[in-house]
């Protein structure tokens, strides 16, 4: 309402025109959001021409004053909703065709299909919703930088041409046409680089970095990506967390979100145990419990057979659960066999009776003694840990969501710690880093190195929000012997460490400081704090899920002269 009476000139976009006979509003648009244009029997002849022609997505310069609605004509969901231009200059600048998604929505109206949205992406990115995603995107990075220049960090960059560095995806590689026969590869990460950069002395470093993972994509990951990534020098792992908890309060800040800090933590093994998961969820307290030595006396067929073979019963004690529909129960167990499971068992409550498909074997004491009350529910399974553990983790999230329990807390920060330093390769059993080969094991478990690596823990930490994984990092190996140690483990003979490792081991042995350091997620942060749905409405150009980009069209064949300059010959 400050403008009204001034004299303003606008360039935008023809949103939506209505043509009520005497009078035509535009709706036009940009980056700041919409106003109303009115052209009415006073306006000058050439301009209520061209406002008769204009089509949707038009870009036009409009000039005129702004006047305030009359009270019946205001719109207040629109942030200019009292006010209006009366347009005395209208000229055409940008003539559109017809688009092929429509960028205006009506209320109630779906969007078009993602394939479609992503193959016309410049006019999907004309949506107020997908402007206001990338905007907010920009500050939050502005954000970032600034806490963490402000925590005296210094932003460097690092080649995005470089060698291997693992982080358990494959490399995107980029043939080299000087030196036939040999190829850089994309970073997986800075990580080499940055722990470089304590060798060399810089301290403090910090990069909004574009990392590249050759992986199979899951619904919410992208081959390329945005991390903040950062390290630093003569700290331990409670100084690191220390930063990234600065930098993550300053994100949600921005984003309207006061958070406490610091973070509670909690051990991995414990994740596992009572979520199921190394990505648990906390805003909910719905726990896993141990239940075998409760269960064992009953006699219940459904458990006897893994019993015997010395698995555990653990279920899930649901307050409330007892408004779980058997539709409810027969579904979860479905989940629970699909993940390999053998089933889930369930028994509920209800005054003095007792149901479910185990109900029989349960008097209320025996449930009582679970922590089952009247109107609560029992589920449970059995099993090896490495099969439970899934299964009740989406067991617990599938009774909350049906159960639309209310979550304790809208903001559930925790860091896992005591991670692994090896898992063992699904298929062969070998070791294979838990996080990456450059994390430091855990010094009390270091004498273990060889005799029993599984056993050993690793500084490695995650940062997790809400059952999503925003990012991780650790206490870097400083020790190239213990670095080469790390290597022969993951099945890396000395000549191949050097020849892949060389240069780190290198920079190790030249007077290396203590360092650590961690990465955020930051295109999975902007997706959170903007409640999008995927990440790719966060991202201006994302790739499919088969890591396609459907608006320019990559990737695509090469042309054979290319090719063979490359030194390059494709076999189909
Ligand atoms: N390089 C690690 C990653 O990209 C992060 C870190 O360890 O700092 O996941």
């Amino acid at each position: 309402m400050q403008h009204v009476g001034q004299q303003v000139r606008l360039g935008g976009w023809v949103h939506r025109r209505r043509d009520l006979g005497g009078i035509v509003f535009i709706d036009l648009r940009d980056r700041a959001g919409i106003v109303q244009i009115a052209i009415g029997p006073t306006a000058p002849e050439d301009v209520r021409r061209v406002a008769g022609g204009l089509t949707s997505e038009t870009v036009v310069e409009v000039a005129g004053q702004v006047t305030a609605r009359p009270a019946n004509m205001k719109n207040p969901e629109l942030a200019t909703g009292d006010v209006e231009v009366q347009a005395t200059l209208l000229s055409v600048v940008g003539p559109a065709v017809t688009p092929a998604i429509p960028v205006a929505r009506g209320k109630g109206d779906e969007l078009p299909a993602e394939e479609l949205r992503l193959k016309h992406r410049h006019l999907d990115l004309r949506r107020p919703e997908m402007q206001a995603n990338l905007i907010l995107s920009h500050r939050l990075l502005q954000r970032a930088r600034r806490a963490l220049s402000d925590l005296e960090f210094l932003e460097i960059e690092t080649p995005i041409l470089t060698k291997p560095t693992p982080e358990g995806a494959r490399d995107y590689l980029v043939p080299s046409r000087v030196h036939p026969g040999e190829f850089y590869a994309l970073p997986q990460s800075p990580q080499i680089y940055k722990q470089l950069l304590m060798v060399a002395g810089f301290d403090r470093y910090f990069q909004i970095a574009r990392c590249f993972r050759d992986e199979d994509l899951r619904n919410d990951r992208q081959p390329e990506f945005t991390q903040i990534d950062l390290e630093a020098s003569f700290v331990g792992m409670d100084d690191v967390l220390g930063y990234v908890e600065a930098v993550l309060v300053a994100l949600w800040d921005e984003g309207g979100h006061r958070i406490a800090r610091p973070f509670p933590r909690i051990a991995w093994r414990d994740a596992l145990e009572h979520y199921g998961t190394d990505k648990p969820d906390l805003r909910y307290d719905l726990s896993i419990a141990d239940w075998t030595a409760h269960v064992k006396p009953l006699g219940v067929p459904f458990f006897q057979a893994a019993l015997r073979d010395g698995a555990r019963v653990r279920g899930l004690a649901v307050k409330g659960g007892g408004a779980l529909s058997r539709k409810d129960a027969d579904e979860l167990a479905e989940t629970a066999k699909q993940l390999g499971g053998a089933g889930l068992a369930w028994v509920k409550r209800q005054g003095e009776q007792i149901s479910g498909s185990v109900g029989k074997h349960f008097t209320p004491d025996a449930l009582a003694a679970l922590g089952v009350g009247d109107g609560d529910a029992a589920l449970m399974t059995v099993g090896p840990d490495r099969v439970t553990s899934p299964v009740l983790d989406r067991v617990r999230l599938g009774v909350i969501q049906r159960l639309r329990t209310q979550p304790k807390r809208a903001h559930a920060f925790t860091w896992v710690v005591d991670f692994p330093l090896f898992e063992p390769d699904p298929e062969t059993g070998k070791p294979v880093f838990a996080h990456h080969p450059f994390t430091s094991p855990h010094p009390d478990d270091l004498a273990r190195l060889d005799s029993d690596p599984f056993s050993c823990r690793a500084l490695h930490y995650d940062a997790v929000y809400n059952g999503n994984e925003l990012g991780s990092g650790s206490i870097r190996i400083t020790d190239a012997a213990v670095q080469r140690r790390v290597f022969a483990h993951l099945g890396l003979s000395p000549e191949e460490a050097d020849a892949r490792f060389g240069f780190l081991l290198t920079g190790l042995q030249a007077g290396a400081p203590p360092h650590g350091g961690f990465a955020i997620g930051f295109d999975r942060v902007v997706m959170l704090l903007a409640g999008a749905g995927s990440l790719r409405d966060v991202i201006a150009f994302p790739k499919t899920t088969a890591a396609r980009a459907l608006f320019e069209g990559a990737p695509a064949p090469a042309n054979p002269a290319d090719l063979a300059t490359l030194h390059i010959e494709v076999k189909r």
